[in-house]
């Protein structure tokens, strides 16, 4: 019998999502002897034509890992969503944005300027910056064109099943082997997690504890036992979906979010901000200005995985 077809792409990502596959260690045999590899860039030399030749629908599977922030991963996304009869957005980047829609915060042209004119690192006597079409003697040369908007995989194409985490856990990513191998993937929209949130799973004791101030993790070493929030840590654990095994809770750090909104929650964020606004001690105005400040960096820390996803979506373009 034929194997069923995997298709594995990175778009705006890191390559963990890759190591992540990596990452479930000899098992990655059993994947590789249960399922057909037919497009992986990263492990296997596939070209985009290849793709191209397969017929629709063709390919089972496809774990797509990375934002959309670029015409050629908008291409290739609509590619393999005609090619693949079940489209996985795996891992925080294809759910939500992830990391790369911080960049939503800024837009391409300040972005460019950013990076290619201004960046102390970066020696550019003849301010040359990255154009969609350069003409060289051999003819023009075409780059993909940088979207001013990060995008999730939803926003851009049809998706079955959502895949969280930065990266997805290696026991996440068998279970949908799984799952798949046998024919006993949960109904199409699901959530690849647990159903509670963080705080739900979480063993820590929580005390009801008022905090006066916020303080960051190399301030301070936690009580191993006591509710981080509680300890003024910023801890997204009631904003955040449960099933990742508490990792960072487990290493003594608050978590930061990586698996998105639980059930229920539209904006993370705001969720996250009313978390801590209900246990915050203190409502005069220059107590919440202290608070305030003492966050530091406040968006990158309440939108860190989930700005392309949350009800803001980006900055305000002038
Ligand atoms: S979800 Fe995390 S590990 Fe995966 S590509 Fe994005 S930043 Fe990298
Ligand atoms: S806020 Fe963090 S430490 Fe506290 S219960 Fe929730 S997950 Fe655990
Ligand atoms: S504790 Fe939070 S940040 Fe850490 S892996 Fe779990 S969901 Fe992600």
């Amino acid at each position: 019998m034929a194997k069923p077809k995997i298709a594995l792409y990175w778009a705006a990502a890191c390559g963990g999502c890759d190591v992540a596959v990596l990452d479930t260690n000899e098992k990655i045999l059993d994947i590789a002897n249960l399922t057909d590899i037919v497009f992986w860039p990263i492990a296997i030399d596939f070209k985009y034509h290849h793709v191209e030749a397969m017929p629709d629908k063709s390919i089972d599977l496809c774990l797509f890992n990375g934002a959309i922030r670029s015409s050629e991963q908008e291409e290739i996304a609509k590619l393999l969503r005609a090619k693949s009869k079940i489209m996985v957005a795996f891992g925080a980047c294809a759910c939500f944005g992830g990391i790369p829609a911080l960049a939503n915060f800024s837009n391409r042209s300040e972005i460019l300027q950013r990076v290619y004119l201004e960046a102390p690192s970066n020696e550019n006597v003849n301010k040359t910056v990255p154009q969609l079409l350069t003409k060289v003697a051999e003819g023009e040369l075409e780059l993909p064109e940088l979207f001013d908007d990060v995008l999730t995989l939803a926003q851009v194409v049809n998706v079955e099943y959502f895949m969280p985490g930065c990266p997805p856990t290696a026991d996440l990513i068998l279970k949908v082997v799984d799952a798949f191998a046998k024919g006993q993937l949960p109904p199409v929209g699901s959530v690849i997690a647990s159903d509670k949130s963080l705080c739900d799973e979480c063993e820590r004791i929580k005390e009801e504890k008022k905090i006066t101030k916020i303080v960051r993790p190399h301030q301070v070493i936690p009580d191993p036992k006591k509710c981080l929030l509680e300890q003024g840590l910023v801890c997204c654990g009631p904003a955040t979906r449960g099933g990742c095994g508490s990792l960072c809770i487990k290493a003594n750090m608050p978590c930061r979010g990586c698996f998105g909104p639980p059930p229920g929650v539209v904006d993370q964020g705001a969720k996250l901000v009313s978390a801590i606004a209900s246990i915050y001690q203190g409502d005069s105005p220059e107590d919440i200005a202290r608070l305030v400040e003492e966050v530091v960096d406040p968006a990158g820390t309440f939108y860190r995985f989930t700005m392309a996803d949350s009800l803001l979506k980006r900055k305000r373009i002038k």
